[in-house]
């Protein structure tokens, strides 16, 4: 039988970036992948990184215009009725989460992953290139009562350290005098960057092969053996047995799943994303954009321009809803008036499956009933913001290492 000093479930950026910090003093590693390496969620999205994203998910706001938005299909964020166990106690968690008290204690946690993966990414970027820019953000706002509220929110971030820039229209026009905005305001988050996240994950997983790390692609995970004092012995895969002294769990959004097998829930649900990828036109946004009150980012790669956005809370469906890649090609002429989606040269359409916990943070750390299993998931819309610094603090755990981190926040174990 095969035999590993670390199998790594899941050959995504979270996936991917825990091996590169791992393979620093460790070699025999195996990842271990369904498809190809940044074949889920981490190859199509936007690609932003987002320290100004420091709020979670489950907070006031988005329950008041979760509620207003949920039913219709073409709304940034849409929950397709059905009557599922699973999705129910997970709304329920949501809203007990989405509470001022739990987003304050989550704040300055996501801010400091935030703020770390951008310095590990500065790093990464001097061996291999993806595409990386550090020169901020600008969020857009069309109407007046978009303006106000971003402006609140960015005066929150500003409290915890966040910079923030509030601009006027000339202000935005100033930075992008080739490109024609119709918005009222917006903001800037100076520390916000940007990168291709399909040339970051499968980059450096090129990188990991050439240094010996074992990444079996097309191999489906199965289900485990346990010792008697309930550790993963053996991960049981399509293509045969690993024999395995310690465990990392990152499969995204299908995590879940290989939890049937263990003593641990992880309340992880899927939310659909898409991206719409277009070839550069010649007056492009040079700098990422959010689209704030669409809800789309913007995202100026190589020679590609994406526009990506949506949140539909609809299962393990990969299905392409047309409708709802039409809502982001109607939302960007808004803001900038000069793109017509009708003549831009469309290079491709992607939808990922983000995985959302109920209460917006990721799963990071040992689980208490499996010992010799760590958990890297459920990062939903900041998994490439967060993923150098998830894998950095997700090896320090397997390496039995401090991370410098407090991961009380994020215990893999605290819906269990
Ligand atoms: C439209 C959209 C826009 C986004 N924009 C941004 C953004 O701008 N910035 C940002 O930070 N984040 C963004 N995100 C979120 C980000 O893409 C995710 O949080 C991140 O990619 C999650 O990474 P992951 O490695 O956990 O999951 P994934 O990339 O999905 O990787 C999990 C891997 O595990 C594999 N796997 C699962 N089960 C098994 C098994 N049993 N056996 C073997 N392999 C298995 C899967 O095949 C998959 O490759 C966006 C997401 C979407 C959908």
């Amino acid at each position: 039988m095969d035999q590993a000093d670390v199998v790594i479930i899941g050959a995504g950026a979270i996936g991917v970036c825990t091996a590169h910090y791992i393979s620093k003093s460790t070699r025999r590693i195996v990842v271990v992948e369904r498809g190809e390496v940044c074949v889920g969620c981490s190859y199509g999205n936007a690609g932003m990184l987002v320290p100004s994203h420091c709020v979670p998910l489950a907070e006031p706001k988005a329950v008041s215009q979760g509620f207003r938005w949920m039913f219709s299909p073409e709304s940034p964020f849409y929950i397709k009725p059905r009557l599922d166990r699973e999705l129910i106690s997970w709304l329920w968690r949501f809203l007990r989460a989405a509470n001022p008290r739990q987003v304050q204690a989550a704040m300055p946690l996501i801010r400091d992953l935030s703020l770390e993966s951008l310095r590990l990414f500065e790093d990464l970027a001097g061996s291999f290139d993806f595409g990386l820019r550090c020169n901020g953000a600008v969020y857009l706002c069309r109407t007046e009562s978009g303006f106000e509220s971003l402006v609140r929110e960015s005066l929150h971030l500003s409290e915890v350290g966040i910079q923030i820039e509030i601009l006027t229209p000339d202000e935005i026009q100033a930075l992008q005098p080739d490109v024609r905005f119709d918005v009222v305001g917006g903001v800037r988050y100076p520390q916000d960057g940007h990168l291709d996240p399909a040339r970051f994950v499968t980059g450096l997983a090129s990188r990991l092969i050439d240094d010996g790390v074992d990444i079996r692609t097309q191999t489906e995970v199965l289900g485990f053996e346990f010792t008697d004092d309930a550790r993963l012995s053996v991960v049981r895969t399509t293509k045969g047995d690993i024999l395995a002294s310690e465990v990392v769990l990152a499969g995204g959004a299908w995590s879940p799943s290989l939890t049937e097998y263990l003593d641990l829930h992880l309340p992880i649900q899927p939310a659909k994303g898409y991206s719409v990828t277009v070839k550069k036109p010649e007056k492009a946004p040079g700098l990422p954009l959010m689209l704030t009150e669409a809800r789309v980012g913007v995202n100026p790669m190589a020679d590609t321009l994406r526009f990506a956005g949506t949140l539909e809370l609809a299962g393990l469906d990969l299905t392409i809803n047309p409708r709802r890649v039409q809502a982001i090609l109607d939302a960007f002429p808004r803001y900038l008036p000069d793109l017509d989606p009708e003549v831009l040269d469309l290079v491709e359409v992607w939808r990922g499956l983000r995985p959302c916990t109920p209460d917006g943070l990721p799963f990071l750390g040992r689980s208490l009933s499996h010992p010799n299993l760590t958990v890297a998931a459920g990062h939903a819309m900041i998994g490439i913001s967060l993923a150098p610094a998830t894998g950095r603090i997700a090896a320090d755990v397997v390496l039995g290492e401090s991370s410098g981190f407090d991961l009380s926040l994020m215990k893999v174990d605290r819906f269990t």
